[in-house]
């Protein structure tokens, strides 16, 4: 029996309606930006497996890390214990990220980073004697597929089921240079209304939106308001985390600091499921009492993980190395040019780029899991690419490895594509 029909027989796979969908594509190995299926035909990773493998499939200086720290310790509970790669992770993420953070909490994946910050943000409250009940969010935000997580995005298109169970959450539109005195004055009565305990938003890009980018000047205003109601703000930087908008994280463009920080995806690169939150020594001094319900009642089974941590700190030494920053830089002025030769195409509007993620939306009517996409989704295939648009949205976040021939295919399928449409 093949895979895919062994495949079908027991696995349910995400984000999927079995009945519909067509087969899935079973992949045998990966190296650098390829993908290999069973017959060993190769595809450019042109979004890095949902923006974790940003180094490259299988790195050969993450794997051999990785290989040394499993023979070392494996697994230890992280309350009661600590060792080395977590605080060497700790030490590094510390060092990176931008100075007003000073504590990290570990969690499994993108969706609990932000579940943490929500948790984070009620509990500062709460331990202040002054509980705050409502998270304010951006209308399009995508935080995550667990309850507070989910509550937050407010891209819910299949999130009927599960509404009214969600937690308190206010929303204002993601502003624009023109419309950010009207989003100020939205979130100004949003802040008279309600009792606010925290502001989680993604930086500059929101992934899951399709891309969509917004200034930070106008994010700045609006952090600027959440500090003065205090606010928790929280920045979702699990998709835009590890370089992906130019800086290391997107917060470092905007002048005012979050509170707190969710990374994921590109932490590990692929290689090893994790996620970290966090925070200013402000939020962590909210915690610090003689009282221990004043604690931070969250934990992971596998939180901290040791071969998590090694694979982090690995990643971070490749991206802080002069070939990936120097290669960064190829790819983000290759996207420039590229948007440029689009500039002009009837069928193509809102060309984007930030960093090495390039995204446009085509002129046409479409679903965001429609038949249509199907067709966009087999037609990159049938190039030897693979990405994945998202509704109207063609968007590229290839790993920084790529090289400039495996780019230049991405964006020859792109084009034949608007050739044909
Ligand atoms: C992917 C993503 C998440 C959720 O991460 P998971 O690891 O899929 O749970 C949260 N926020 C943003 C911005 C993301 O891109």
């Amino acid at each position: 029996m093949s895979l895919q029909a062994r495949d079908k027989a027991h696995i349910w796979h995400p984000l999927t309606q079995h009945k519909t969908h067509p087969d899935v594509l079973p992949i045998s190995s990966a190296k650098g930006a390829l993908l290999y299926d069973e017959n060993g035909v190769s595809y450019v990773d042109g979004i890095s497996s949902w923006y974790t493998c940003v180094y490259g499939h299988c790195h050969p200086y993450i794997i051999e890390k990785v290989y040394a720290q499993m023979q070392q310790l494996d697994q230890i509970v992280f309350s009661g214990f600590t060792h080395q790669p977590a605080v060497e992770l700790s030490e590094k993420l510390i060092k990176i990220l931008p100075d007003n953070q000073q504590k990290v909490f570990f969690s499994d994946n993108g969706s609990t980073t932000t579940e943490v910050g929500i948790k984070m943000a009620l509990q500062y409250h709460y331990n202040k004697g002054n509980k705050r009940n409502t998270i304010l969010a951006f209308q399009e935000g995508f935080h995550g597929d667990t309850f507070g997580a989910m509550s937050a995005s407010g891209l819910s298109v299949y999130n009927g089921p599960f509404t009214e169970h969600f937690i308190k959450v206010v929303r204002i539109p993601v502003p624009s240079e023109e419309t950010i005195d009207s989003v100020l004055n939205e979130l100004q009565q949003l802040i008279a209304k309600n009792k606010i305990a925290g502001f989680i938003y993604e930086p500059l890009v929101q992934g899951a939106a399709g891309m969509k980018m917004y200034p930070a000047q106008a994010l700045n205003k609006i952090l600027k308001i959440c500090n003065a109601h205090e606010i928790i703000t929280i920045a979702d930087e699990v998709m835009t985390g590890f370089g992906k908008t130019g800086a290391n994280f997107a917060s470092e463009a905007v002048a005012t600091k979050p509170d707190v920080m969710c990374l994921s995806k590109a932490l590990t690169a692929g290689l090893m499921p994790m996620g970290v939150t966090t925070c200013t020594q402000k939020i962590y001094d909210a915690f610090y009492s003689n009282d221990m319900s004043k604690g931070l009642f969250h934990a992971h089974t596998y939180t901290a993980n040791p071969l998590a941590c090694t694979t982090a700190l690995a990643a971070i030494d490749l991206l802080l190395s002069q070939e990936v920053q120097a290669s960064k830089k190829r790819i983000e002025q290759a996207h420039i040019a590229f948007a440029n030769s689009l500039k002009n195409h009837d069928k193509v509007t809102n060309i984007r780029t930030k960093g090495v993620i390039l995204a446009f939306d085509l002129n046409i009517q479409m679903k965001r899991y429609g038949k249509l996409r199907d067709q966009l989704f087999d037609h990159f295939k049938n190039e030897g690419v693979y990405l994945r648009p998202l509704g109207n949205t063609i968007y590229l976040l290839p790993p920084y490895v790529t090289t400039t021939e495996q780019l230049n295919k991405i964006y020859q399928a792109i084009q034949s594509l608007l050739n044909s449409l």
